[in-house]
């Protein structure tokens, strides 16, 4: 049988807690300890993740940028569901402000098990020959770099290399990164493709160490990012692009990371997974 990880409830299994790294019968790793960081928490995607992994046993770190008290409402949903839970207020595109939430959670959770990378920006619809630098850079500094500085927090508690217990990293990509979002926001599309990159060789480069990286590629979701593009519709504006005719919900993106950061997933590595209806 397989010890019971995170994927189900935390603590259903003691053997679970007592086979850290490794599941005995299999070699498959065992990620422990229950605790996520999701970062970009407070609503959308963010916000379903943190409340879904609450609900199947993880207590959760929920970053936030702007709206505290949106996160402080996922932060009651995960209390509610059972689980333990911290709001962290920090710009990922800050190292200073990286590392000092990944101290807190340290601090006020435990070390990590799970890093769910999905604070992200869009900007206004807009062709890239009217595109500032300040706009480009912003772009990059947050989702690229921001979920490069947060995996590296990671990895120094995750990797065994660094006498961590193992873990997983998801990463939020789009289907912007295969498609590229022409006339509307090719430097969004051209982020997610950086992403998509950073994520193969990070799981290759860790895959003895006990951590899986992957990422998950969301086609158009019903949230709140259509709205800083200038196009608050745009999730059912757009349900001719779509193969099922329809946008998809946070949730069915929180379901994917969900089975991604379980042990059901426990040789999958390196893989994009598209939550798309098909586009
Ligand atoms: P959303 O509703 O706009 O929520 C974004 C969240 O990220 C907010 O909670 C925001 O926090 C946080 N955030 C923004 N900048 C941040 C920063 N610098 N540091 C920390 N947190 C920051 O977005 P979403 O639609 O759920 O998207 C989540 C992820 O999925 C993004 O990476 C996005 O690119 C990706 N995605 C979304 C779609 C879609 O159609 N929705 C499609 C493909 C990919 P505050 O509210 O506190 O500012």
């Amino acid at each position: 049988m397989y010890p019971s990880g995170p994927g189900l409830p935390a603590r259903a299994s003691p053997e679970a807690a007592q086979s850290r790294g490794v599941n005995e019968e299999h070699g498959a790793p065992v990620t422990t300890p229950a605790i996520a960081l999701v970062t970009g928490a407070g609503r959308g995607i963010g916000a379903a993740t943190a409340r879904l992994l609450a609900a199947r046993g993880w207590d959760v770190a929920i970053n936030y940028a702007r709206d505290a008290s949106a996160a402080e409402r996922v932060a009651d949903d995960v209390r509610n569901a059972g689980r333990r839970a911290l709001t962290v207020r920090a710009d990922v595109a800050d190292e200073a402000a990286v590392r000092a939430m990944f101290e807190a959670v340290d601090g006020g959770l435990g070390r990590i098990g799970a890093l769910v990378n999905n604070a992200g920006i869009v900007d206004l619809k807009s062709r890239f020959d009217e595109m500032s630098t300040e706009r480009l850079r912003r772009m990059f500094d947050i989702n690229v770099i921001g979920s490069m500085l947060c995996a590296r927090e990671a990895v120094t508690r995750m990797s065994t290399r660094h006498g961590g217990a193992g873990g997983v990293i998801v990463n939020l990509s789009s289907v912007a990164a295969l498609l590229g979002a022409p006339s509307m926001y090719v430097d969004y599309a051209a982020s997610k493709g950086a992403i998509e990159t950073f994520t193969v060789g990070l799981a290759r480069e860790l895959a003895t160490e006990g951590v899986r990286v992957n990422g998950v590629r969301p086609g158009i979701i019903d949230t709140e990012i259509h709205a800083d593009s200038g196009d608050p519709k745009r999730a059912f504006a757009s349900t001719g692009l779509i193969p099922m005719q329809r946008p998809g919900t946070a949730l069915e993106v929180a379901q994917a990371i969900a089975w991604l950061v379980s042990d059901e997933a426990g040789y999958v590595t390196g893989s994009l997974l598209s939550v798309s209806g098909g586009r």
